[in-house]
């Protein structure tokens, strides 16, 4: 199931995907209208779905709606760096002794189609093409083994950075957190689909250059080794993102450098999951989310 959060005629609210339309869950008292209230509701909201698509009723076409982030308001935004080890060769750094999570704050989630500003105070922006999994049910202290069983499911992520900002702390989390350094999308496809999360081709492109080729077999820690080190620490919520990664072809190491500009779209593909576009523009004089 491919489960999103899109707009319709100026209402939000979850539906799925299939092919070219929308299966909408508008009226159903069964399903929430927000992605973490039908995540938190678990089994019972899929189950619901799941019977609206069978019903083959409440279709909209895709192109009619606005597809939002899937989870456009999680608790947490947790992101994994140097977890490819072709990324770390890149870096020059060493592998790090423990998975190195940092923050991403959840007000940089924009979805599919939405833009990345390039900042006023930097050029040096760049991407992060990642597979990123969100969390399905609360829980603490998961085994390895069962970590499957707390992932609804996965989604595409740019974990966009802007590299000056980033290291102007160890946390890096300003220059992680710009506002719209966090694309998410199209949608999460659902655990059931997704046979092998640990063996998924990962590309990422600007324009039609080929910037990122990757497949997820090369993480370092995998996405159920993650869900065990976290909860160790915390609890984890439904509609919680963590973000898992990149590989080797980021644009602060090419050479010249390979920093986004305005113009420029950059487009994500993860096997199995679907492809992530969106487009550069510098950062408007007045933000559209704000009203003075
Ligand atoms: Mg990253």
């Amino acid at each position: 199931m491919k489960l999103v959060t899109f707009t319709h005629n100026h209402e939000t609210r979850v539906g799925a995907v299939i092919n070219d339309v929308v299966v909408d869950s508008k009226g159903n008292a069964e399903i929430h209208s927000t992605m973490l209230a039908f995540l938190t509701q678990g089994e019972v909201a899929l189950k619901a779905m799941q019977r609206l698509i069978d019903s083959e009723e409440a279709r909209i076409n895709l192109s009619e709606v606005k597809l939002n982030a899937p989870v456009p308001n999680p608790q947490k935004y947790l992101a994994l760096s140097l977890n490819y080890a072709d990324h770390i060769a890149e870096t020059g750094r060493e592998r790090p002794k423990y998975p190195s999570f940092f923050t991403k704050q959840s007000s940089c989630i924009i979805g599919y189609g939405d833009a990345i500003h390039r900042p006023k105070v930097s050029d040096k922006l760049d991407y992060e093409g990642e597979l990123a999994f969100v969390i399905g049910k609360r829980c603490h202290h998961v085994p390895v083994e069962r970590a499957h069983q707390v992932i609804a499911g996965y989604t595409i992520a740019n974990d966009v950075s802007v590299r000056d900002w980033q290291m102007h702390s160890a946390t890096m989390m300003i220059g992680k957190s710009f506002d719209t350094a966090g694309p998410i999308g199209p949608w999460i496809v659902t655990s059931d689909e997704i046979k092998d999360p640990h063996n998924l081709s990962i590309k990422t492109w600007v324009d039609t250059e080929l910037r990122q080729n990757g497949n997820t077999r090369q993480m370092i820690t995998n996405c159920y080794e993650m869900v065990a080190y976290l909860s160790q620490a915390m609890t984890l919520e439904p509609g919680d993102i963590i973000s898992t990664g990149t590989p080797s072809g980021v644009g602060v190491k090419m050479q010249p450098r390979g920093y986004l500009k305005p113009g420029q779209t950059v487009r994500i593909e993860i096997e199995g999951i679907g492809e992530l576009t969106n487009v550069v523009i510098d950062e408007p004089e007045t933000l559209p989310w704000l009203s003075i």
